[in-house]
């Protein structure tokens, strides 16, 4: 029912018994004999005494009811009035009066009209045109007569009234009377005021929160959408029902069934729905969401509706996903290294042709200083040298392929990225050791020409290297500091620098199995030194003035890199 329509009735039913009381009060006041009156016509009448305390009593009943009919009407809490046919008003509820701080009924100049005069002196200025003019179409059609209008108080402010009026009509149907109410609205008017511009505030945040939100029924039936929602969709979701019919086509086709089922599912069980889905923009574009709705229970616990949110989390996904990539690349450079290891050992084996060699040189020379020299051994020992020499190469060729990636990989990095990347990739096991890095990167350093995975594979090297020099430090020590610069106008430098244990021996770490940890394989930096050479820069290495060690190297830039 809306609140007009209330609003009406109520004043009806206020209406009926206020007009019927006013009624009686008239007929018993008109009814109720005065004393004298009472006294006259017991003496023409000559009556018994019987008869005279009959009568008294019935003056005393009457006189009781009008006196609580009167009480009824001014102690009613709405302002009461009456017209005449014409619209003269002649009866004013003692609250009414006591609100206009005057009593309409009595102000009578002679020649004016009482209507006028209550208009212009208790009506609005604004309003009594208005007011005047619809009560006059009353009075002519004998329509109900409703509207609002603010009335002066006796205090001269204006107070917002809801006013309404019935006509009463005789047996003929001729209009006798109009009775009619006004209620102080003033309060009612500010809080309604209040309400809907908290309405308007809530629904402006509802429409600018810069994310989707919407609102089902515990049926599924869409009753919100936000603005927010409507421009990503590109939609017009005034029409609630077009959400239903898009359902099928805002989800990207292969996630539509998925959330299509985890939201029925939440529906029938009323369990929280979340899930991450791709939604088509405007534009056509599918965006990654994160979406999650929730039952709203009344106290029974019975759903009344689901609040939903979903929103953008595509660039997370993305970043997620170039994070998984590096790590899958650190993976492979892992492997490499482990590769490198390998043809570390696959290198003992170019020993063996080497021994081979040095053997059948030394028989081949015996077989030459024979007397006479047999040349046909000798002949087939030189081709046994021949063939563990080629042999001996091939092995050396191969480690060294496996050093060398091929060419062309290189391309434009920043380098503070590539740092920035591999302490991201490293960050959890240097976490774990409780270990600080403090970076200090010089800002617009250009861009220089590097193998990705190589070089992600050396900062891995010194930075593990650092950190696992650090293993005997106090905790409050372990600070791992890297550094990016330039040096020079053609190069870069980077720098890892530790508080750890410091080199035991700085002139020989770059050889290969050097080690002086239990499990080393010794080759981490003869690797890192390959690489950084193959860039054409020097790795280098020294123990630091008060403890730890630094580890750093350059890579120069070509002309076009150098501004
Ligand atoms: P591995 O780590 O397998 O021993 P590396 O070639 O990476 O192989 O290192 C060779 C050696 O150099 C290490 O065993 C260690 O003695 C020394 N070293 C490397 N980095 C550091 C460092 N930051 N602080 C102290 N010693 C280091």
């Amino acid at each position: 029912m809306t609140t007009m329509l209330l609003r009406q009735r109520l004043g009806l039913a206020i209406m009926a018994p206020v007009r019927r009381a006013i009624r009686i009060f008239d007929r018993a006041r008109s009814a109720t004999p005065s004393p004298r009156e009472s006294a006259g016509h017991l003496a023409r009448r000559g009556g018994a005494p019987v008869e005279a305390d009959v009568h008294g009593n019935l003056v005393a009943a009457l006189r009781e009811r009008e006196r609580a009919l009167a009480q009824f009407v001014d102690g009613v809490p709405v302002y009461l009035w009456r017209l005449a046919p014409d619209g003269e008003p002649d009866f004013l509820n003692q609250r009414l009066k006591d609100f206009l701080g005057v009593d309409m009924t009595d102000a009578h100049e002679p020649g004016t009209s009482r209507l006028a005069a209550f208009m212009e002196t208790t009506v609005h200025p604004d309003d009594a045109a208005r007011l005047e003019r619809v009560l006059k179409h009353c009075l002519v059609t004998g329509e109900r007569f409703s509207m609002r209008y603010r009335l002066r108080r006796a205090d001269g402010l204006y107070r917002w009234m809801e006013g309404s009026a019935e006509p009463m009509r005789d047996e003929s149907g001729r209009i006798v009377q109009w009775y009619g109410l006004c209620r102080d609205i003033e309060d009612q008017l500010h809080a309604e005021e209040a309400l809907r511009s908290r309405e308007q505030e809530l629904s402006l945040l509802v429409d600018m929160v810069p994310s989707n939100l919407w609102r089902l029924t515990p049926d599924g039936e869409t009753t919100l959408a936000n603005k927010h929602m409507s421009d990503f969709l590109g939609l017009d979701l005034g029409d609630k029902s077009q959400l239903e019919t898009v359902f099928d086509t805002i989800f990207h086709p292969d996630d539509v069934e998925e959330v299509s089922d985890a939201l029925g599912r939440s529906l029938q069980t009323g369990e929280r729905f979340s899930m991450k889905y791709r939604l088509r923009r405007a534009d056509g574009a599918y965006r990654w969401m994160s979406g999650r709705a929730e039952p709203m229970r009344d106290e029974s616990g019975r759903i009344v509706q689901w609040y939903g949110l979903c929103h953008d989390i595509d660039d997370q996904v993305h970043a997620e996903e170039a994070l998984r990539r590096a790590s899958d690349k650190l993976a492979r450079a892992t492997q490499a290294a482990s590769l490198a290891e390998l043809s570390a050992s696959i290198a003992h084996e170019v020993n063996q042709p080497l021994a081979a060699i040095v053997a059948y040189s030394h028989a081949c020379l015996r077989w030459l200083s024979a007397e006479p020299p047999n040349v046909e051994r000798a002949k087939i020992t030189a081709e046994r040298i021949t063939r563990d020499a080629n042999s001996a190469a091939d092995v050396v060729s191969r480690i060294r392929a496996l050093f060398r990636r091929a060419p062309g990989t290189r391309s434009p990095e920043h380098i503070n990225r590539l740092i920035g990347e591999v302490c991201r990739l490293t960050a959890d096991e240097i976490a774990a050791k409780g270990i600080r890095v403090k970076t200090h990167l010089e800002p617009d350093l250009p861009l220089i020409a590097l193998d990705h995975v190589q070089m992600q594979q050396v900062l891995v090297n010194l930075i593990r290297n650092g950190v696992e020099a650090m293993d005997a430090v106090a905790g409050d020590a372990r600070v791992l500091q890297i550094r990016s610069c330039r040096d020079g106008a053609g190069a870069l430098r980077v720098e890892v620098r530790d508080a750890g244990s410091g080199f035991t021996d700085a002139e020989r770490v770059f050889e290969p199995f050097f080690t002086t940890k239990q499990h080393g394989m010794g080759m981490g930096l003869a690797v890192c030194h390959s690489i950084i050479e193959s860039h054409g820069g020097r790795l280098w290495a020294a123990n630091n003035e008060t403890c730890g060690a630094t580890v750093a190297f350059t890579l120069p830039l070509t002309p076009s890199e150098a501004p």
